[in-house]
C-alpha cells in the first residue's frame, strides 16, 4: 500500500507501480524540502547581441544543489514539480530571485539586462500569476523592462482566447514575452499574429544544423524573416560553434544564446562576464 500524496486514502498498486509511486513521493518530499533548505539556487546564461557581441540579457534556469545525488537538471525535476502542482511555489521563487539579482546588478552599475525567466503551463494558467509577477516586481523595484518569461507554444494552444487574454495581462505589466522553442511546439503560424508578444525564440533544433544542412538554414532563416516582419525580437538558442554565430549573425538574428558563448553559470560568475566582456569570443 502507498499513500497518495495530497490525498488522505491508501491505494493498491502493483509490485512495479508501487515502487514508481514510492520514488516519486520521495522526490516530491525532498523537492519540498529543498525550497525551505534552499537548496535551489539560479544559474544565468548569456544573451549577446548578434551584431555588437555584448551581453543585452540572460535567462534564468534552475538548478538544485542537492546534498545527497549533487546537481539535478531542471529536466528531471520540473516536470515532477509540474504533476504535483510544487511547480507554482518553486516558479514563484525563482522569478522573485531573478528580479532580486537582476536588481542587484542593475543597483551595482552594471549596463540595464533583461533577465528571463521560464514559466510552466500549469504556471501559465495558474490565477495567481499575475499578482505573483506584480509582487515580485515590486518587492524587488525592478523596473518591469527588464523582465521576460518564456512561455511555450504548447501551453497557448488549448484555449487561444484564455492564453491571449492572460498573455495582455502580462504585456500591461510592461514586461515582455517570449516563445520559446518555437517551431517544435503545434505552431499554429495563423495565432502568431494574434499573440501579444515580443519575442520568437528559435528552437535549438533548427541552429543544430544551420551550417550544414540547407534546409535547416531555409526555416532559420524564414523564422528571422517572420520575426522582422511582425517587429519581434529574435533569439537563436543552442548556438554552440562559431560557424552557429556566423550564420545568425549573417542572417539578421538579434541576439544569440549557447554554449559558444557560455553554458549557464552561477551568479557570481555571470558577474565575471559582465566585467570581463574580453572573455566573450566571436
Ligand atoms: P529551455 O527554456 O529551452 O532552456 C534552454 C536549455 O538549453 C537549458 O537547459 C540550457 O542549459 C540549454 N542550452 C543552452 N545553450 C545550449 C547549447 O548551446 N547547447 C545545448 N545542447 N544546450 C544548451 P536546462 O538548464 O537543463 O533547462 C532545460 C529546460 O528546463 C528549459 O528549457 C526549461 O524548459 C526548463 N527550465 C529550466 N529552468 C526552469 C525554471 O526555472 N522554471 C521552469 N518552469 N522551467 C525551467
Ligand atoms: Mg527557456
Ligand atoms: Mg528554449
Ligand atoms: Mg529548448
Amino acid at each position: 500500500y502507498a499513500k497518495v500524496s495530497g490525498r488522505n486514502q491508501y491505494q493498491f498498486f502493483s509490485k512495479d507501480m508501487n515502487r514508481k509511486a514510492k520514488s516519486r513521493l520521495e522526490l516530491e518530499g525532498r523537492m519540498r524540502r529543498a525550497l525551505a533548505n534552499e537548496e535551489f539556487v539560479v544559474f544565468y546564461q548569456p544573451k549577446v547581441s548578434a551584431d555588437r557581441d555584448t551581453i543585452v540579457g540572460a535567462e534564468a534556469l534552475i538548478r538544485w544543489m542537492d546534498p545527497e545525488r549533487g546537481m539535478v537538471s531542471p529536466g528531471e525535476f520540473i516536470p515532477v514539480a509540474e504533476e504535483s502542482g510544487q511547480i507554482e511555489a518553486i516558479g514563484t521563487w525563482v522569478l522573485r530571485e531573478s528580479c532580486r539579482q537582476n536588481r542587484k546588478w542593475q543597483n551595482a552599475g552594471f549596463d540595464p539586462l533583461k533577465v528571463s525567466v521560464n514559466v510552466s503551463a500549469r504556471q501559465f494558467r495558474s490565477r495567481g500569476l499575475i499578482e505573483t509577477v506584480t509582487e515580485a516586481l515590486d518587492d524587488t523595484g525592478l523596473d518591469p523592462k527588464w523582465l521576460e518569461l518564456e512561455i511555450t507554444e504548447s501551453m497557448l494552444m488549448n484555449d487561444v482566447d484564455a492564453a491571449v487574454r492572460k498573455m495582455k495581462a502580462l504585456r500591461d505589466l510592461g514586461i515582455g514575452l517570449s516563445i520559446d522553442d518555437f517551431g517544435t511546439g503545434y505552431s499554429s503560424l495563423s495565432y502568431l499574429g494574434r499573440f501579444p508578444i515580443t519575442t520568437l525564440k528559435i528552437d535549438r533544433a533548427f541552429i543544430a544544423d544551420v551550417d550544414t544542412n540547407p534546409k535547416t538554414a531555409e526555416i532559420a532563416r524564414a523564422i528571422i524573416g517572420l520575426s522582422r516582419g511582425l517587429n519581434l525580437e529574435v533569439v537563436a538558442e543552442g548556438a554552440e560553434i562559431a560557424a552557429h554565430i556566423m550564420f545568425l549573425r549573417n542572417n539578421g538574428c538579434d541576439t544569440v544564446q549557447g554554449f559558444y558563448y557560455s553554458r549557464p553559470v552561477p551568479a557570481e560568475e555571470f558577474e565575471r562576464m559582465m566585467r570581463q566582456p574580453v572573455l566573450l569570443h566571436a
